[in-house]
């Protein structure tokens, strides 16, 4: 397939031509969310990044095979195999079972991205589904010689790692530092080296999730269930690997770790990685207290917000950054992209009623069209894609009032390239009005409106017009009847 998609590769650490292995199929794997809490508003980011390549990479005509996967075992609260399971503990503190934690959190998770619009994944496989193809790669990794047993837990190898493969090769630190960086081993450890992680886990009398396995009852590490589950799916070798930043010092550099033990190839071809989110310039994080829910944002009831946005409009928020930069969430920002995404969905409410004009257009719609394509190529630059939509917008406007010529086919390419880039590509789509029951609703209040200009009831028809412009809707009496749009 014929395509001039770059994007930027973790990896190498720099932008790349996308070749994928086998096209026109692609693999795609991105780490889900651990469901044992409301998801909050760094992973959605990820995801609606996620789902804008996606949709992109689907646009372009690839057959894609997207797996996101649920975390719903085997995640301790700390990176490097310490603190309690999420789970047991979420349990405990709200009287639930262990799988109706994950239950609750599950449904809540596809709720708040079903708002975000985005697009399911093709399979959204869970770890508790897949023990036994974790506890075979275990055994793998073990009969390669990277993996040994102590006690019930099974702990890969890094030092013995390390030997043959880099085990920085996703961060490019230095391996001197990541020591340092880790706690000492005390007497206790059962751990050889202090790098060394857990891929399954021998569970204590009190843990509710356990399974058997050939070194006992347990439950596996976080990291092998990515590597389980994407090599089942996509193969030992797949086309892109995404997840938030903060998973790649840890998480991603123990599956590549696991991948090449296992299979001896890296897992993916590019490695995706998105940026975080700051509140008013600081790092969003709950233990600093600035962090805030999405249902908190789209009512708008938390002591940060001066009031609700609709998921849309966060949405819209959201593909403003691009994905590799940080994303500043204030009052005002927010506000300014509500109103940009209100005049955007304008602009869509608008073309179906645009009329052709026998004067050729007076520009070019392929080079718009053109320059909206090289945006997306470049690494999914949908900051800059809409700014070019807003180009449309214009003429979009411009030809609503009468001041720009547009010829059918201009009209037509527009129309195309509106639908194409605005809901197939960014997944935007109108959350307030555009539904059929609002048409409906408009076009009866015109009907009255028209019918009491007839009867020269000028009180009620100024006070049918004034109502709606009080509300943010505008009308437009012409030869073709009355036209309405949203200011
Ligand atoms: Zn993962």
């Amino acid at each position: 397939m014929d395509n001039q998609l770059v994007l930027y590769n973790t990896l190498t650490r720099k932008k790349e031509k996308f070749e994928p292995l086998h096209p026109p199929f692609v693999g795609m794997y991105v780490c889900g969310p651990t469901v044992y809490s409301d998801v909050h508003l760094g992973n959605c980011r990820t995801f609606v990044s996620f789902d804008l390549i996606f949709r992109y990479l689907l646009h372009l005509g690839y057959k894609v095979r997207y797996v996101r996967n649920i975390t719903d075992a085997g995640h301790l609260e700390g990176d490097h195999d310490e603190g309690d399971d999420k789970f047991a503990k979420k349990a405990k503190l709200e009287k639930l079972e262990p799988m109706e934690i994950v239950q609750k959190y599950t449904l809540g998770f596809h709720e708040v991205l079903r708002l975000f619009n985005t697009l399911p994944p093709s399979i959204e496989p869970t770890a508790t589904g897949h023990i036994s193809e974790q506890i075979e790669m275990v055994k793998k990794i073990i009969e390669q010689g990277y993996a040994y047993e102590v006690n019930g837990t099974v702990y890969f190898d890094v030092e013995k790692y390390v030997k043959e493969y880099d085990y920085t090769t996703l961060t490019n630190r230095k391996l001197d530092d990541m020591l340092n960086n880790t706690r000492e081993l005390n007497g206790q450890d059962e751990k050889r080296g202090r790098l060394d992680f857990a891929l399954w886990i021998k569970a204590k009398p009190e843990h509710i999730m356990r399974w058997p396995s050939p070194w006992g009852v347990g439950f596996p590490g976080w990291h092998i269930e990515c590597s389980a589950m994407s090599s089942k799916y996509l193969g030992e070798q797949f086309d892109i690997h995404g997840g938030g930043m903060d998973l790649a010092a840890t998480h991603h550099t123990n599956e590549i770790a696991q991948s090449q033990a296992c299979n001896h190839t890296q897992p993916a071809k590019y490695w995706m990685h998105t940026n975080m989110l700051t509140v008013n310039g600081a790092r969003m994080s709950k233990s600093a207290g600035n962090g805030f829910l999405p249902h908190e944002l789209f009512s708008g009831n938390h002591s940060l917000l001066s009031r609700g946005y609709s998921p849309m409009a966060v949405r819209f928020f959201m593909l403003q950054a691009h994905y590799r930069s940080t994303l500043d969430f204030s009052n005002e920002a927010l506000d300014a992209a509500d109103k940009g995404f209100k005049r955007l969905m304008n602009a869509m409410a608008l073309l179906p009623k645009l009329k052709a004009t026998a004067k050729k257009a007076e520009f070019k719609v392929d080079e718009l069209q053109q320059r909206c394509y090289a945006a997306m190529d470049d690494d999914f630059n949908s900051p800059v894609l809409i700014a070019e939509l807003f180009e449309a917008v214009r003429i979009v406007n411009s030809v609503y009032d009468g001041k720009l010529a547009i010829d059918e086919p201009s009209l037509a390419g527009l129309k195309t390239l509106m639908q194409h880039f605005v809901h197939d590509v960014l997944g935007l789509i109108d959350d307030n009005t555009g539904s059929d029951d609002f048409e409906q609703l408009m076009e009866m209040i015109i009907a009255l409106r028209n019918g009491a200009k007839q009867n020269k009831d000028y009180a009620t028809s100024d006070r049918i017009r004034e109502g709606l412009s009080a509300i943010g809707i505008q009308l437009k009496d012409s030869k073709e009847g009355t036209l309405w749009n949203k200011i």
